[in-house]
């Protein structure tokens, strides 16, 4: 369970872009966070992820705070967190399975680090994911040999590598085409509802958001000014 309570995110002196946001996300849910450009999407998954520090308020996860945390705490904190991305953020010349392992690393590895032998357990734990997420054959293919959807699998399975208790999302259909980004979207509810994992996508495509998610949240201005069931949302949010 994600709980967000009164959070506050100003960057320098500026007016605050997230305004005493509150949200609760239990596990094996997806919440779309939809809202124009500058609403403060962004914001707040690196609020969550901690690429950035909450000005005020709190943020749990399973009743861990993620906020005011030293640096040793919040390394720790930041590999609960599943990233996915639009762009993949594959290393390209790196295989699929050295990929996949970079998740368990907690970082994008180098030529050095992806040469390491990794253990028995991790290896069959990817196969495992990757076999769930149908790119098994792949393993040994080179990153920028695979389509966009395979590539945005790869980025799931990284994501999964490091037993995160929530994924977040950010704007992981907009390189897809409508196909593919279905099948992405339908794997992520699976996988949440598999996993018992909250998940949260920031979208900018509404309608894609409608149709393949229970609940969204829609923002603006650095608030949430929508809730709930995608079909009580009026047809020009
Ligand atoms: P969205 O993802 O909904 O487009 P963002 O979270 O990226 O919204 O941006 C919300 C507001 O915060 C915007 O007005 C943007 O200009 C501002 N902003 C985002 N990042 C920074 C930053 N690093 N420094 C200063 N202002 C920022
Ligand atoms: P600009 O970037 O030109 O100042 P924005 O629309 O990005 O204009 O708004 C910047 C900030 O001003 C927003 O984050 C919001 O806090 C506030 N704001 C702008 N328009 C409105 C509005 N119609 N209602 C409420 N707040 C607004």
């Amino acid at each position: 369970m994600l709980r967000i309570k009164d959070l506050v995110k100003r960057y320098g002196n500026d007016k605050p872009v997230l305004k005493n946001l509150n949200l609760e996300v239990p596990g094996e849910s997806v919440v779309s966070i939809i809202g124009a450009s500058g609403a403060g999407k962004s914001t707040l998954l690196r609020c969550i992820n901690r690429l950035v520090e909450p000005s005020a308020g709190s943020i749990t996860l399973n009743g861990m705070e993620l906020t005011g945390l030293s640096s040793g705490q919040l390394r720790k904190a930041r590999r609960r967190i599943g990233m996915i991305f639009q762009g993949f953020n594959l290393v390209d010349r790196l295989t699929v399975m050295e990929n996949v392992q970079s998740g368990r690393l907690g970082y994008i590895p180098t030529w050095r680090a992806a040469l390491r032998r990794y253990p028995q357990d991790d290896i069959d734990r990817a196969f495992h994911l990757m076999e769930r997420v149908g790119i098994a054959h792949y393993a040994n293919k080179r990153a920028d040999e695979l389509s966009g959807g395979e590539r945005q699998r790869v980025g799931v399975v990284r994501a999964l590598m490091q037993e995160p208790e929530i994924l977040l999302a950010d704007e992981p259909t907009a390189s897809l085409d409508p196909k593919t980004s279905r099948q992405i979207m339908e794997l992520l509810q699976a996988l949440a509802a598999e996993l018992r994992l909250p998940v949260l996508i920031n979208i900018h495509n509404v309608t894609e958001a409608r149709e393949f998610t229970q609940r969204i949240v829609g923002m603006r201005y650095g608030r949430i000014i929508f809730d709930g069931d995608p079909a009580a949302l009026d047809n020009d949010a």
